[in-house]
């Protein structure tokens, strides 16, 4: 089972807050403090506590996993969802 890292809306909102770069890009080019304040809001809307990395998401945002990747080679041995939080 693969998991996708997630990045903490609190991590974000830390480096936006201290005038830090994210290195989040929106459409190809850096993402701006108001277009991620504003993706921000709309995760905790739906009750996320992360920014989603993938379409397959647990209900805080976070991967739920994917066993398709199992034989591609990207498979984490023994990674758990629980490690997959913060910045990774
Ligand atoms: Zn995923």
């Amino acid at each position: 089972m693969m998991f996708h890292c997630c990045v903490s809306l609190g991590y974000i909102e830390r480096k936006l807050d201290a005038k830090q770069k994210t290195f989040l890009e929106i459409d190809g080019r850096d993402a701006t403090e108001p277009e991620l304040r504003e993706v921000i809001a709309r995760c905790r809307a739906n009750g996320y506590t992360v920014l989603p990395p993938c379409d397959h998401i647990d209900t805080q945002g976070h991967c739920a996993g994917h066993s398709e990747y199992a034989a591609s080679g990207v498979e984490i041995s023994g990674s758990k969802k629980e490690q997959s939080h913060g910045c990774c």
